[in-house]
């Protein structure tokens, strides 16, 4: 399964309007909800401006926000939402703390592979320490000190903490921090299939991820993600379907495939090395020109019209051995206006890839910045891999020459490569062609070919990941088995933005007038706003409405502040509780409330005081 937005099973009574809890009540006049008019100008979308506008949240510096008390008792909801769902799935909760040893990173490499994302203090004693941006190692190394056997697992364990991470730029508020709440949770495992298995937990996590966002009131879609170690869909990001979102997610209309870009794939495309050349080779001196835009404008063409040839190695930095002798060095070969996706080399090549070290590359006599097709047939142990847009389709194309400074136009596959090409996809060979480019909207669906992939944006509330034994390697989990054997752990995790979360309600709900909260993660459920806040005789009504709603498991926030009714029902809008009750003289005399739901537009309805109540549980129900 790859999309869904289904709903968990249906409940008559709502898990946010339980009777087994009374509601909180609380007066406006008592807490701090700074509204305002305007946002600052760095606000741009439509959620930040409003959490900052309707009073919920303030920035203490860039990327770190305090969350007042509207705002925290959202995280809160969301929070509960996603630890009721974490514990229906069989894991537990624990706390691990923020600050941890630097020595733990080193061990598995990421004290380097995080760079400037990482948090790095020095304690009084020189002890290198940073703030957790998640916890792989914090937890691996928790469960290395048990001694843990097989009969112990599998174990999923999770937190909801803030984590730190120095990101380039902060921005849209909550959206994206450097002091952000997620909920980590990692799982062991001595087996991948079957029953205890990574993937049994692996499901049992999608599930849950699914019921936490149906529950939070998101239209979302699960995509399918990078494949890290395990291969297969071994990873899903949850994504908000919203416009403002950051990231790209391609999708088949045709079948509900989904992925991100990185991973997405395309349907077959069509190729051949057929062309005849047309016009003669020609070289260019194209001395330090900016980018690829600048070089194929000064030729004449456009990115479309060149070959991009990029230099990669095996991941091991050495020669790796294949069926028909040692691989050293890898080309890939995109049209110059497309991507070289490095996870579709490694599945093309038949192992792990890294951009060449430069120095060496060119050391073996590759012109870095201006090689062509041709340096596979003049360097040793070369496996060349081409794009199908890239083949011989076009039959001019503009390419680097393999020495420094210098282009060449009328580039054609079968009269200049020098290369043995291949006439059909063939897996093997020093010559190969396959997908090995980031997927684009139009492309071929490769669910069904008939239909084109298309693009839509998202916000990543959550991550999921079958993690493998990269981290008890790196640190020495080893779990004893039935046979008395020492193997590492097999490890999943699971993220959730809870933070990012609650900015993403905002982002999916609201109109012109402020905020409008789905409401099981609304702070209050009902605001009661009292017109006339020093007559004692509504104070008592608001006091009397209070505890009934309160009684019926719903939270209510009481505006007893002595303002104008224009500034109050502006700023109910604002703060976008779901349900209003207005208490005023004039409805009074005839012995009503009005009542309102916050998504409706019209004007209140005149209700009988004694019905206000239900009537509101009613609204919030429906
Ligand atoms: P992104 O691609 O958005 O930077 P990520 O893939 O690095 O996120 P993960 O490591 O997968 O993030 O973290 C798990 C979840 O934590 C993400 O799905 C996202 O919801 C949330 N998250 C990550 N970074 C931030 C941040 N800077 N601010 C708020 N939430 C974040
Ligand atoms: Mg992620």
């Amino acid at each position: 399964m790859s999309t869904t937005t289904a709903a968990p099973s249906p409940t008559p009574t709502p898990a946010f309007l339980s009777t087994a809890r009374r509601g909180d009540v609380a007066r406006w006049s008592q807490t701090i909800i700074p509204t305002a008019r305007e946002a600052p100008a760095d606000a741009k979308l439509p959620s930040h401006v409003l959490l900052i506008r309707g009073g919920y949240i303030r920035q203490v510096t860039a990327g770190v926000y305090t969350y007042l008390p509207l705002a925290w008792r959202v995280l809160q909801k969301v929070s509960q939402i996603v630890r009721e769902e974490m514990n229906a799935a069989g894991a537990s909760e624990l706390l691990m703390p923020a600050l941890a040893p630097m020595e733990h990173l080193k061990k598995t490499g990421r004290a380097e592979a995080y760079g400037d994302l990482l948090f790095r203090l020095t304690d009084r004693h020189d002890r290198e320490s940073y703030l957790g941006p998640t916890h792989e190692e914090v937890i691996t190394d928790l469960l290395m000190g048990m001694n843990i056997s097989y009969k112990q697992l599998p174990l999923n364990l999770y937190q909801i903490q803030t984590k730190f991470r120095d990101e380039f730029r902060p921005r849209a508020g909550l959206l994206r921090g450097r002091e952000f709440v997620m909920k980590d949770a990692y799982s062991f495992h001595t087996s991948v299939e079957g029953p205890g298995g990574l993937d049994e937990t692996y499901d049992k996590m999608y599930r849950a991820y699914v019921n936490v966002f149906t529950r939070c009131g998101l239209d979302f879609t699960a995509v399918e993600a990078e494949s890290g170690p395990i291969g297969g869909s071994a990873s899903h990001e949850f994504m908000v379907n919203c416009e403002n979102g950051e990231d790209t997610i391609l999708v088949c209309p045709a079948t509900g495939y989904a992925a991100n870009v990185e991973k997405c794939e395309t349907g077959p495309r069509p190729w051949s090395f057929d062309a005849a050349p047309t016009g003669e080779l020609k070289t260019h001196h194209t001395p330090g020109m900016p980018g690829i835009e600048g070089v194929a404008q000064h030729l004449g063409t456009t990115p479309a019209g060149m070959l991009k040839t990029i230099v990669l190695e095996p991941a091991v930095g050495a020669s790796v051995k294949t069926g028909d002798g040692g691989v050293r060095w890898v080309l890939a070969v995109v049209r110059g206006d497309h991507e070289v996706n490095e996870g579709k080399v490694r599945d093309a090549a038949g192992f792990p890839v890294k951009l060449a070290d430069e120095k060496a590359a060119r050391a073996a006599g590759f012109a870095i910045g201006y090689v062509s097709p041709r340096a596979a047939a003049a360097i040793p142990d070369t496996l060349l891999l081409i794009d199908p847009d890239a083949t011989g389709g076009r039959a001019a194309w503009a390419t680097g020459s393999d020495k420094p400074d210098h282009h060449d136009t009328n580039f054609s596959w079968t009269r200049d490569s020098g290369l043995a090409l291949p006439a059909a996809d063939a897996p093997a060979g020093r010559v190969r062609v396959a997908d090995i480019r980031n997927a684009l909207p139009g492309d071929p669906s490769p669910r069904d070919p008939s239909a084109r992939l298309e693009a839509r944006r998202g916000i990543e509330v959550g991550h999921i990941f079958k993690l493998g034994t990269k981290y008890s390697e790196a640190m020495g989990l080893h779990i004893m088995d039935a046979q008395q054997q020492r193997n590492p752990a097999i490890m999943g995790c699971y993220g959730i933005g809870v933070s990012r979360t609650m900015q993403a309600c905002v982002e999916m709900s609201f109109d012109d007038d402020g905020i409008v909260w789905p409401a099981p993660v609304a702070p209050f459920h009902a605001l009661i706003v009292m017109l006339d806040p020093d007559v004692d005789e509504h104070k008592r009504i608001a006091a009397d409405l209070a505890d009934q709603l309160s009684a019926a498991g719903a939270d209510v926030l009481i505006d007893d502040r002595p303002e104008r009714p224009g500034v109050k029902f502006k700023d109910a809008d604002l703060i976008g509780i779901p349900v209003r009750i207005t208490i005023g003289a004039k409805a009074l005399a005839n012995g009503n409330v009005e009542l309102k739901h916050r998504r409706d537009k019209s004007k209140g309805e005149q209700v009988p005081l004694a019905d206000a109540a239900p009537r509101a549980l009613d609204l919030l129900r429906s």
